[in-house]
Parts: C-alpha cells; sequence; structure tokens
C-alpha cells in the first residue's frame, strides 16, 4: 500500500512520446522529424565550434568557480543578451528602462514572467497566445495565476501563411490591456511569420489598445541567419516607446539546450520602476530555484561580449539556418519532381525549424505506420531532422499519403 495508489497517469508529452515511439521502433529504414533541436546533415547533434572554444577557454580559466549566481543572473550574460534583442543602441536601454534577468531557458524565462504579471498587472487580464502555438504557451499561463489563455487566429490554411487579417481582427476585439504573446520570428509550429510592414500595423493596434506584448524569442538568428533581421518585432516595438515583455532562449540558436540558458526583459515607460521590477522578479525567481545555472550564461556571454567569438557564432548561425533553407527547398523540388498534388511553394516561403505541411492525422498516422517517419499529429515537421539522404524518402511518403 502506498500513498500514491491512486496516482492517475499524466497525459503524455505529444513530441517527447514521438522520439520514445521512434526510438522503440524496430524497422530499420526510420526517421523522425518532429525533433525540435538542430540536426547535422549527417543527422547528429551539434555543438557549435564557437561554443566548444569557448568551454576550452573556460577549462583553464582560474576565475571561474561554481559558486552560486545571484537570483538575477550573470551580470555580462543579462547586459548583452538586452542589447543582441533591442540593439546596441536602443533608446530603452540607454535610459535605463530595461530590467532583465536571467532565466531557465525560454520555458523558465516564460513561467517567471507570467508569475510576475500575475502579481503586478491587471487583476483578470488575460493572455492571449496565437491559435497555433507552441503547446506550452497554453499550459504555462494558467500554472503562473494567469487564468486559461485566449486565442487570435494566426495561420491561413489555404495560403500557408499568416492570417493577418484575422490576426488583427481578433487583436483588436480583445479586452484593452490583454496581454498578447508573439513569436518575433520563426514561428513555431507553423514557420509563418509576419512581415515587416505587418509587424508595424499590428504595433499601431496594440499600442491603441493599450495590449501589453510579450515576445517569445526562441530562434533569433535561427530564421534567417542574420540577428539583426530576426529581432526587426523586437527593435521596432521598443523603438516605439512600449512596453514589453521579453522571454529569450540560447537553446537553438547557440545549442545551448540542456544548459538552460535564457533570460526575461521587461521594458517599462518609466526608469524610476525600473529598481523595484527588479526587486520583484528577484521575488519570483528565488523561492522557485533560487539562482540560475551558470555554464550556458558565461559561454553566451563571452560570445556576444567579444567581437571576434560573436562573429564565429553569425557565421554558425548562417550555416545552420541555411542547411534549413536548403531543406526546405530540397523536399519541395522532390514532392514537384513526384508531382504530388498541391502545390508546395509554400515549404520555402515558411521560415525557421518547423513547417506545417498540411498533412492531415489520418496521413499523419499513415505515414508513421508504412513509412516509419515521425512528425506531430498536426502535420508539423523539423526541416532540422531532414537530411540531404532522407528528403526523398520523406516525400515519397508524403505522396503517397496524398494520393
Ligand atoms: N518558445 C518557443 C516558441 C519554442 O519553440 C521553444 C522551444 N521549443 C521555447 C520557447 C523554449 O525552449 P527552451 O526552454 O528550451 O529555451
Amino acid at each position: 500500500k502506498s500513498f500514491l495508489d491512486g496516482i492517475p497517469d499524466a497525459p503524455p508529452d505529444p513530441i517527447l512520446s514521438l522520439r520514445t515511439l521512434y526510438e522503440e521502433d524496430p524497422a530499420e529504414k526510420k526517421l523522425n522529424v518532429s525533433v525540435g533541436a538542430y540536426r547535422t546533415d549527417e543527422g547528429k547533434s551539434y555543438v557549435l565550434p564557437v561554443v566548444k572554444e569557448v568551454e576550452t577557454m573556460m577549462l583553464d580559466d582560474p576565475s571561474l568557480n561554481h559558486e552560486y549566481l545571484p537570483v538575477e543572473g550573470l551580470k555580462e550574460f543579462r547586459d548583452a543578451t538586452a542589447k543582441l534583442a533591442f540593439g546596441e543602441d536602443s533608446l530603452a536601454i540607454r535610459e535605463g528602462r530595461c530590467v532583465t534577468v536571467q532565466a531557465l531557458s525560454g520555458t523558465g524565462a516564460l513561467r517567471v514572467g507570467l508569475e510576475f504579471l500575475s502579481r503586478f498587472y491587471a487583476q483578470g487580464a488575460k493572455v492571449y497566445i496565437p491559435e497555433q502555438s507552441w503547446p506550452l504557451h497554453r499550459r504555462i499561463p494558467p500554472l503562473s495565476g494567469m487564468g486559461e489563455v485566449g486565442l487570435y487566429r494566426y495561420f491561413n490554411a489555404d495560403t500557408k501563411g499568416v492570417d493577418f487579417t484575422g490576426l488583427m481582427e481578433d487583436i483588436s476585439h480583445a479586452p484593452n490591456g490583454s496581454i498578447i504573446v508573439l513569436h518575433p520570428c520563426a514561428h513555431n509550429p507553423t514557420g509563418a511569420d509576419l512581415s515587416f510592414d505587418e509587424w508595424k500595423r499590428l504595433c499601431t493596434v496594440i499600442a491603441e489598445k493599450g495590449h501589453l506584448p510579450f515576445f517569445d524569442a526562441a530562434y533569433q538568428g535561427f530564421a534567417t541567419g542574420d540577428l539583426i533581421r530576426d529581432r526587426f518585432a523586437l527593435e521596432y516595438f521598443a523603438s516605439q516607446g512600449i512596453e514589453l515583455m521579453l522571454s529569450q532562449s540560447y537553446a537553438k540558436n547557440m545549442g545551448l539546450y540542456g544548459e538552460r540558458t535564457g533570460a526575461l526583459s521587461v521594458i517599462v515607460s518609466d526608469k524610476s520602476i525600473v529598481d523595484r521590477v527588479l526587486t520583484q522578479l528577484k521575488q519570483v525567481i528565488r523561492p522557485m530555484y533560487s539562482s540560475p545555472p551558470a555554464h550556458g550564461a558565461r559561454i553566451a556571454a563571452t560570445i556576444l561580449n567579444n567581437p571576434v567569438l560573436f562573429d564565429k557564432w553569425n557565421g554558425e548561425l548562417k550555416l545552420m539556418s541555411g542547411r534549413i533553407l536548403e531543406m526546405r527547398t530540397a523536399l519541395k523540388l522532390a514532392l514537384q519532381k513526384l508531382q504530388t498534388p498541391g502545390s508546395w511553394d509554400f515549404l520555402e516561403k515558411q521560415i525557421g525549424m518547423f513547417s506545417y505541411t498540411g498533412l492531415t492525422g489520418p496521413e499523419v498516422d499513415f505515414i508513421q505506420e508504412k513509412y516509419h517517419i515521425y512528425m506531430m499529429r498536426n502535420g508539423r515537421i523539423s526541416m532540422a531532422g531532414l537530411t540531404t539522404s532522407t528528403v526523398d524518402y520523406l516525400a515519397g511518403a508524403m505522396h503517397d499519403a496524398v494520393l
């Protein structure tokens, strides 16, 4: 007899359980295109050479130890990460209106940010997320005391691009002062992003409505390979004098997945509030996990603050994002060659690690059963999970499924 005798099974995590199914599949020919991590063209996980270089330097650095970091994290990292997001010359930073704390990667930053909002944001305000979004966007707000999320339209299944009209309608009908979660680039799972012009129009509506944008930047530099291009929305909103929140992750763009390296920033309109915001963010963090891990933050800070290493990192971002773009083209061409019904141009228009293929649940099941190819049941595939030698196999399976 155990006090936990009656404990029910928790619902499985759809992404993590796909990985188990894939690993346990005895088939010789199988493929996992559900992973949310970069893989090389050999299908291997990847440590960025610049990260290796910094880690090698760290091994011999006598100034490093395993003492605790401050509750708010590593100073050099906090300063540099805000500048990466909003720009070196960001007015908000120069005016001292930006508060940044280190966080347990993107997930942890969202959690701390939303708990902070549940304490200090207008009671009853709702968090809105895109109708298609990273599954944790739905789960974190209620657990952080912000209640169930609302949805705004995001994806147009016909064009396989952003449903910008629907999005604007929903954002302008949300009650004033709502919290709007936005993916600044490389939208997960659809791969559909707003154009620069659309970001500007959205910014105007958000300002008029007094909404609070909460940007979730998990892929800066990973979409186009250009850190500055990928931060357009962040830089633009901040330049308009809007108050906002930002979670940042270095999981993808530095390949620091397991090091839990990230940050939460809050831009406020008045410098005099900043010190109080910081003390309250620390109040959220301290009883949650006390202080953040040091290793990844040291790596990121070293790269961000050293121009030579920063250039190398840029080169590696171009390499990773370039390989993903090549896979998009390769898959499109393979499907066109097979004359698979439908237009596949969208594969190249979508951006970032993921693509919404338009495959239906039954088609996904069919592909899994017959071809041992694992993808999310909503038809999302990870381009990073594809390689030159597996593109044709996937295209053949998709062809078979939609015929
Ligand atoms: N936001 C989005 C949109 C993501 O896709 C991810 C990673 N899959 C994250 C946040 C957070 O990831 P992590 O906690 O590993 O930084």
